[in-house]
C-alpha cells in the first residue's frame, strides 16, 4: 500500500522542502498552497519529473471548506491520507501587544491553531483504526517561538505555537491506541521567505551568526527531522517535540 502524505504550506520554504524529500522516500504527495500556484506547481512538476507521484490543491487551511475539499481532493486523487505535515503557518509584521489589532491577531490564530486543529481532524478520521482506517502519522510544526515568546517580536505568533505544541500532546494521547503518532518539530531560525512578511527579509542571515551553531537552519534541515517523525523509525515517539534549531 502506498504512504500518502499531505503537507499543507507545501509550495514554499520548510514544507516545499519536505514535498520533495517525502516524494524522494516514496509517498505520494499532495502539497496545498494559498497564493503562489506557480511555485505549488513547480514542486510538483520536479517531483513527477522524477518519477514521484504529487498533486497541488488549492486551500486555505483556516477555511473549514477549503479543508474538507482538500482532503476529498486527496482521496480521490491518491487514496486515503496516511501521513499529515501541518506546516502551512504565517507571521505577520514585527510589533508590540499595544499595536496589535484583533484581525491581525485573529488571522495569526485561525491559520496556525485553527488551521492544524482542522487538518489534523480530517486526517484522523480517516487514519484511526476505530474508523476503518490504517493508521498514521501526523507532524506539526511548531517554533521555538513558543518556548522563546518572541518579545516585541510576535507574541502573536508565539502563543499560536504553543498551542500548536499542547495540540501535539493532548492529540497524541488521544489517538496513540487508535494507530496514530503526532508528534512536532520547533525550528529555530530557517532561511526562507518567512522573516520578509515579518518585515526583516534579512533576518536569517543577520541573526545565524550569534547562533550556538553560527548559522540559520535550511528548509531541507528542518524536513529530514520531520520525515524522520512521520516514518516508522519513530515508531514509539508520540506527543515528542523535536527542536531543529540550532541549539537556540
Ligand atoms: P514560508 O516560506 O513563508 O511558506 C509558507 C507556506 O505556507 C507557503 O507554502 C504558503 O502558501 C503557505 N500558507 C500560508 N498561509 C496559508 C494558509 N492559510 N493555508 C494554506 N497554506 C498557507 O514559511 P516557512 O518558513 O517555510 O514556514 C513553514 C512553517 O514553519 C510555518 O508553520 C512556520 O511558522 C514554521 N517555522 C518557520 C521558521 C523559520 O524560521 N522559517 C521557524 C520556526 C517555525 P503560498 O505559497 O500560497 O503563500
Amino acid at each position: 500500500m502506498p504512504e500518502i502524505m499531505i503537507i499543507t504550506g507545501g509550495s514554499r520554504g520548510i514544507g516545499a522542502a519536505t514535498a520533495r524529500l517525502a516524494a524522494q522516500r516514496g509517498y505520494a504527495v499532495a502539497v496545498s498552497y494559498v497564493r503562489d500556484e506557480d511555485a505549488a506547481g513547480r514542486v510538483v512538476g520536479e517531483i513527477r519529473a522524477r518519477g514521484g507521484a504529487a498533486i497541488a490543491v488549492a486551500a486555505d487551511v483556516s477555511q473549514e471548506d477549503d479543508v474538507v475539499r482538500m482532503f476529498q481532493a486527496v482521496d480521490g486523487a491518491l487514496g486515503p491520507v496516511t501521513a499529515l505535515v501541518n506546516n502551512a503557518g504565517v507571521v505577520d509584521r514585527q510589533m508590540r501587544l499595544e499595536d496589535m489589532t484583533a484581525a491581525r491577531v485573529q488571522r495569526i490564530l485561525a491559520t496556525n491553531v485553527l488551521g492544524s486543529f482542522l487538518c489534523a481532524r480530517e486526517a484522523v478520521r480517516r487514519m484511526s483504526t476505530l474508523r476503518g482506517g490504517r493508521g498514521g502519522a501526523i507532524v506539526n510544526v511548531s517554533s521555538r517561538a513558543a518556548q522563546l515568546g518572541s518579545p516585541g517580536e510576535y507574541i502573536d505568533y508565539a502563543a499560536s505555537k504553543a498551542a500548536v505544541d499542547t495540540l501535539t500532546l493532548g492529540l497524541a494521547r488521544e489517538v496513540a491506541a487508535e494507530g496514530i503518532r503526532v508528534n512536532a518539530v520547533r525550528p529555530g531560525i530557517i532561511d526562507t521567505d518567512i522573516h520578509a512578511a515579518g518585515g526583516d527579509p534579512g533576518r536569517a542571515e543577520r541573526v545565524g551568526p550569534s547562533l550556538p551553531l553560527r548559522r540559520a537552519g535550511s528548509p531541507e534541515e528542518v524536513a529530514r527531522a520531520i520525515l524522520w517523525l512521520a516514518s516508522s523509525e519513530a515508531s514509539y515517539c508520540t506527543g515528542s517535540v523535536l527542536d531543529v534549531a540550532g541549539g537556540r
